[in-house]
C-alpha cells in the first residue's frame, strides 16, 4: 500500500508546498486505505489537492466530478502546468475533441479526467468506464446532491447508478464545504460512506477579516474603499441585477474600470468579463451570485457584499472567495435593514413550499443576526455551522472594536429619536423619521403635518444622513425594528428594549472610531515594486501559455519571492508554491527578473538561515506599513493644500481633517494657527475663557455665539500653548 510519506513527498515535490493543511491529511489518509471518506473543508481548504496526490500514486484513472464547467478548464490547465496528465469531458468540447479525449483515457495517457454531471446519463460513457480501471471517484461540490444544498444538481443522483455499474467500486471522495447537518447526512446516504468516514475541517478562515457596516451610503463607501485598494482584485456581490448595472456603472463613472457579471448577459460578454477578471486585466467585478461557482481565482483579496445575502451558507461562500491563496483578505457586508425586508418578500412571494419557506427564513433571521451581533463574527459563522468555538478570531470588526474605538453615551439622543418614532405612531420608515427629527421642510414631513410634533427638528444641528445612520445602529442593535406594513413597505417599531430606555430604565451606547478612517495613499515600497515587477512578469507569462495567472503561481508565491528576495537556483526551488515542474517552466525567467529589479533597486534579503519552505513568513507584505493618517494631512496641509483641498481629496469629513491637524500639533508637529482664528473671534475666545474661568471646551463653546467652531477654539489653545512653549524657551 502506498504510504503517507510518499503523499508528503509529491506535495513537496510536485506543488512545492511543505507541509500539508489541516484535514488534508486526513482525507487522503483515508483514501490511501481504500476507504470512501466525506471531507468538509472550507472554500479555500485545499480540495484539490486530497485527490490528485492519490490520483498520482494509483495506477488507475480518477474520475472528478464537477459541476462547474467553466471551472474545469482552470483546473486541467493548473494540473498540465504542474506536470499531472489530466483531461475533461464536458460540452463546450467539439464532438473530435471529445473522441481525442476519449482514446487517450483508453490509451491510459490521462490519469485524472474531470468531466460534468450530466456526462453520466450517457450510457456509451458509462460503458467506457467499464473498460477502464477506475481507481477513485471524486465528487467534487458534492452538496449538489443534496435537495437541502443551496445548489441541487439532478444529475448528481446519477452516482450512485454509476458506482452500481462498475464492476469494481471504486474508492469514493466527496468533497464540498457546505456543512449544515441535513446537507452531511444527505451525501453520507447517497453515496454510502459510513458515518465515522467524515472528516470535518474547521470552517475556520485565518485569512479573512469580517466586518459589517451599517448604514454607511454605499456608493461613497466603494468609492472610498477602491480608491484605497487601487491594485487590488475585489469581487462585489449585488442582490439584483439591476443593482449590477447601477453599482458598475456609477463606479465606472466614477473612473474605475470594473467588470460586471449577471445571467442576463450573454454568454459571451459573461465568459469575456470572467476572462478579464482571472486575467489580472480587471481587478473588480460587480456581479451577481451568478458570479463565482465558476471561478477559482486564488488572489481575490476582499468581497464586499452590497446587499445582504439570504443566508449565512451563501455568505460563507461568497464570502470566502477571498484569500483563497491563504494571504489577507477583507469580507465587508454593507448592510441595510431594507435588505433583510427584500428578501423575505422575496422568500414570501417565492413557489416554495410553505414548509420550505419558513425554513428559508429561520436561515434568514441567522444572517440578520449576524449582521446585528456583537460578538466575533467568524465564530458566530462557525456556531452557525455547528461547530462549537469559543475562540474568537482577534481581526473582525467587532473583535477590534474594542481596542480601536471608543464607548460613547447617547442615551438621551436615542430617547429622541425613540419618542420621535412612537409620535409618528410607528408607522412610518427610518428616512421620514429622520427628516422629521431634523427638521425638513421636505413635501411629506409637510403633508402630513410632521412639524407640528414636538419632536420635529429636535436634531436640528445634525444631518440627516447622520440620523439616517444612528437610526440603522439603533436597529443593529435591538432597539428599533424594521418590518413591512400592511402594503409591504417598511416601517419603524420601537423594541421592548427601546421602551427601557425611553423609561430612564437603560442606557444606550455606541462606538465611535479613534481614528474614522484609514489611510488613502498607499506608500510604495521597493519590496512593493518587487512585487507589482513580478506579477506584470507572471502576467506576460500567463498570456504565452494561456492559462490565468494564478495558474502559473498564486500572489502567496510572488510574496515569498520578494520577502527572500531569490537569485540562484537552489534559493528558488526553496521558495513555497515552486515545484519541480514550476521550476523548470518559469524558474529562470523570474530569477532573471528579479536579478534585473536588483540592479536597479537593491533589496535587503531576509535571511533566516533557514529555507523559506521551512518558515513561516512572518512580515505581512499584504499590508504595508503606512504613515498615520493624521500626519498624512499634517504634510498635504504643509505643502500648501487648504482644508477644503485636503477634505476632497482624502474623502474626509472637514471635522476629521481639522482633528488631524490639531493631533498632530498635540504630538509636537508645529503648524501656525493665527489663519484658522480671526481677530474678532480670538478676542471673544479669550473673553469667554476669563470669565466662565474654565477650559472646558463645552462650556466655553456655549457661551460664545454659534458661527465660533469647536475647531476654532481648539486651535486657539493650540497657538496659546505655543506662545507659552516659546516665551518659555
Ligand atoms: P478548494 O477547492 O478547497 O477551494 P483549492 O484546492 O483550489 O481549494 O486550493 C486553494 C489554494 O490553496 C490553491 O492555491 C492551492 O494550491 C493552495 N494549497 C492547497 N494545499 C496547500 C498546502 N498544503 N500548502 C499550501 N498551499 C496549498
Amino acid at each position: 500500500m502506498v504510504s503517507l510519506s510518499q503523499a508528503e513527498e509529491i506535495l513537496q515535490r510536485v506543488y512545492g508546498y511543505p507541509r500539508f493543511r489541516r484535514g488534508q491529511k486526513e482525507v487522503i489518509q483515508r483514501i490511501l486505505h481504500h476507504q470512501d471518506v466525506l471531507g468538509i473543508m472550507p472554500t479555500g481548504g485545499g480540495k484539490s489537492i486530497c485527490y490528485q496526490i492519490p490520483a498520482l500514486l494509483w495506477d488507475g484513472i480518477t474520475i472528478v466530478i464537477s459541476p462547474l464547467i467553466s471551472l474545469m478548464k482552470d483546473q486541467v490547465d493548473a494540473c498540465t502546468q504542474l506536470g499531472i496528465p489530466a483531461s475533461y469531458l464536458n460540452s463546450t468540447l467539439s464532438w473530435q475533441e471529445q473522441e481525442e479525449r476519449l482514446a487517450d483515457l483508453r490509451a491510459r495517457k490521462t490519469k485524472l479526467l474531470y468531466i460534468a454531471p450530466e456526462r453520466l446519463e450517457s450510457e456509451s460513457f458509462l460503458s467506457l468506464l467499464q473498460s477502464v480501471p477506475v481507481s477513485l471517484l471524486t465528487v467534487d461540490e458534492a452538496h449538489c446532491i443534496s435537495q437541502w444544498g443551496h445548489d441541487f444538481r439532478p444529475s448528481y443522483l446519477k452516482i450512485s447508478k454509476l458506482l452500481n455499474s462498475l464492476t469494481t467500486r471504486p474508492t469514493v471522495v466527496a468533497l464540498t464545504a457546505t456543512a449544515t447537518e441535513q446537507v452531511r447526512q444527505d451525501i453520507l446516504d447517497h453515496l454510502q460512506i459510513p458515518a465515522e468516514h467524515l472528516e470535518f475541517t474547521s470552517f475556520r478562515r485565518t485569512n479573512l477579516s469580517f466586518s459589517v457596516l451599517h448604514g454607511v451610503d454605499r456608493k461613497e463607501y466603494l468609492l472610498r474603499f477602491l480608491r484605497e485598494h487601487p491594485k487590488q482584485s475585489g469581487i462585489i456581490y449585488c442582490a439584483t441585477r439591476k443593482e449590477v448595472e447601477s453599482v458598475s456603472s456609477y463606479l465606472n463613472d466614477h473612473h474605475f474600470s470594473v467588470g460586471k457579471y449577471h445571467a442576463g448577459l450573454s454568454d459571451m460578454e459573461r465568459s469575456s468579463v470572467q476572462e478579464k477578471f482571472s486575467y489580472d486585466q480587471i481587478q473588480v467585478m460587480v456581479a451577481t451570485n451568478a458570479f463565482g461557482m465558476g471561478i477559482d481565482k486564488s488572489n481575490v483579496r476582499y468581497v464586499i457584499h452590497y446587499q445582504m445575502p439570504r443566508n449565512i451558507e451563501n455568505y460563507y461562500q461568497e464570502a470566502g472567495r477571498a484569500g483563497r491563496d491563504g494571504e489577507e483578505s477583507e469580507c465587508i457586508l454593507l448592510y441595510q435593514p431594507q435588505d433583510v425586508f427584500t428578501q423575505s418578500f422575496l422568500i414570501e412571494n417565492s413557489e416554495l413550499s410553505e414548509e420550505r419557506k419558513k425554513w428559508e427564513l429561520q436561515k434568514l433571521q441567522a444572517m440578520k443576526n449576524y449582521a446585528h451581533t456583537q460578538v466575533c463574527l467568524q465564530q458566530q459563522i462557525l456556531r452557525y455551522f455547528g461547530e462549537k468555538t469559543e475562540d474568537t478570531c482577534g481581526k473582525c470588526e467587532n473583535c477590534l472594536r474594542s481596542t480601536h474605538s471608543q464607548k460613547e453615551e447617547i442615551t438621551s439622543t436615542a430617547q429622541m429619536i425613540f419618542s420621535c418614532i412612537r409620535r409618528m405612531r410607528e408607522k412610518y420608515g427610518l428616512s421620514l423619521v429622520s427628516k422629521v427629527l431634523v427638521g425638513s421642510r421636505s413635501k411629506r414631513v409637510l403633508e402630513f403635518q410632521f412639524d407640528k410634533l414636538t419632536t420635529y427638528g429636535i436634531l436640528q444641528d445634525w444631518k440627516e444622513k447622520e440620523v439616517l445612520r444612528l437610526c440603522q445602529q439603533l436597529v443593529g442593535d435591538g432597539y428599533i425594528e424594521v418590518v413591512p406594513n400592511s402594503s409591504g413597505f417598511p416601517i419603524s417599531k420601537l423594541t421592548p428594549k427601546a421602551w427601557l430606555v425611553l423609561k430612564g430604565e437603560l442606557d444606550v451606547y455606541r462606538y465611535v472610531p479613534k481614528d474614522e478612517e484609514r489611510l488613502v495613499e498607499e506608500m510604495s515600497t521597493p519590496r512593493e515594486q518587487l512585487f507589482e515587477t513580478l506579477r506584470k512578469l507572471r502576467l506576460i507569462i500567463s498570456m504565452r501559455e494561456k492559462v490565468p495567472p494564478f495558474v502559473i503561481f498564486p500572489d502567496s508565491t510572488l510574496k515569498e519571492m520578494t520577502r527572500y528576495v531569490p537569485t540562484d537556483e537552489a534559493s528558488m526551488r526553496q521558495i513555497k508554491g515552486m515545484g519541480e515542474k514550476r521550476f523548470e517552466r518559469f524558474g529562470e525567467e523570474f530569477l532573471r527578473e528579479i536579478k534585473r529589479f536588483l540592479e536597479k533597486q537593491p533589496l535587503e534579503k531576509v535571511t533566516n538561515n533557514s529555507t523559506s519552505k521551512n518558515v513561516s513568513s512572518k512580515e505581512d507584505l499584504s499590508k504595508p506599513k503606512s504613515p498615520p493618517s493624521h500626519l498624512v494631512t499634517y504634510e498635504m496641509y504643509q505643502a500648501g493644500q487648504t482644508l477644503d483641498q485636503i477634505t476632497h481629496e482624502r474623502n474626509l469629513s472637514l471635522s476629521t481633517v481639522q482633528e488631524h491637524l490639531i493631533r498632530a500639533d498635540q504630538e509636537g508637529y508645529s503648524i501656525d494657527w493665527k489663519p484658522f482664528i480671526s481677530t474678532d473671534h480670538k478676542e471673544l475666545i479669550e473673553q469667554v475663557t476669563k470669565q466662565a474661568d474654565t477650559t472646558k471646551l463645552r462650556a466655553i463653546k456655549e457661551a460664545l455665539p454659534e458661527e465660533i467652531s469647536y475647531f476654532e477654539i481648539k486651535a486657539y489653545f493650540a497657538m496659546l500653548a505655543q506662545q507659552k512653549l516659546e516665551a518659555s524657551s
